[in-house]
């Protein structure tokens, strides 16, 4: 999944960017409001972490203009103070959910995967389909009761065909989802990742659960 960090305290903003890329997650930051504002209306994130005060354009404005816009990506704000009238600002204006600095970062995480999974039809912390398990909050795989261990980017890979089971997503969504801006999408990167995939998870079923679309892209589903 992928997350735009609209922060323009450095060190926090970096903080960000490494905790949560360490979650797996491939994380854009901006360090002001025009260029958040700016990637916010262009790029398709799963989520965005947006500041309050911000130089050029404050994160209410930036707020304003993606719903304006009919972007219905989640909106986390971040705000300065513990002040009600900010939280109530920033919910009206369609923020989807706030957290107040100082904050501890496994709540922060514990948010954000919330916030996924309201944007997908997912209830729960853990996927299921077929006899495959993901544990999206402690990035657990198992499939038939025996744990997968997958690297981050599988993680990532796998975490994105899951909070879309059942739909095809192309190698465009994937590209845009799970990797970083300055991805290069003529790469072949994604064939070889869902292969490491296959072998981790499908390899040795009988039934297999990564299927290929020929001509659109791939479907994590466990009915043929
Ligand atoms: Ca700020």
């Amino acid at each position: 999944m992928r997350i735009l960090v609209v922060e323009d305290e450095k060190a926090l903003a970096n903080n960000l960017k490494k905790g949560l890329s360490e979650e797996g997650y491939s994380v854009d930051v901006a360090y002001d409001g025009e260029e958040g504002g700016f990637m916010a209306e262009t790029e398709p994130y799963d989520l965005i972490i947006l500041d309050i005060m911000l130089p050029k354009v404050d994160g209410f404005t930036i707020l304003k203009n993606i719903r304006k816009q009919k972007i219905k990506t989640p909106v986390l704000m971040l705000t300065a103070r513990d002040t009600v009238s900010d939280k109530i600002k920033g919910l009206d204006t369609g923020a989807d959910d706030y957290i107040t600095k100082p904050f501890d970062f496994d709540e922060l995480l514990a948010r954000v995967r919330a916030l996924l999974r309201r944007k997908g039809e997912v209830k729960t912390a853990i996927i299921t389909i077929g006899d495959l398990e993901i544990n999206t909050a402690g990035h657990q795989v198992r499939r038939g009761g025996t744990d997968i261990p997958l690297s981050a980017r599988e993680y990532a890979l796998l975490e994105y065909l899951a909070y879309n089971k059942g739909k095809v997503v192309s190698r465009t969504n994937i590209s845009e989802h799970i990797y970083e801006y300055d991805f290069d999408l003529d790469s072949n990167i994604i064939d070889v990742y869902i292969n490491f995939l296959r072998n981790k998870v499908d390899k040795g079923f009988e039934k297999k659960l990564i299927h290929t679309v020929r001509g659109a892209g791939y479907i994590l589903k466990s009915d043929q």
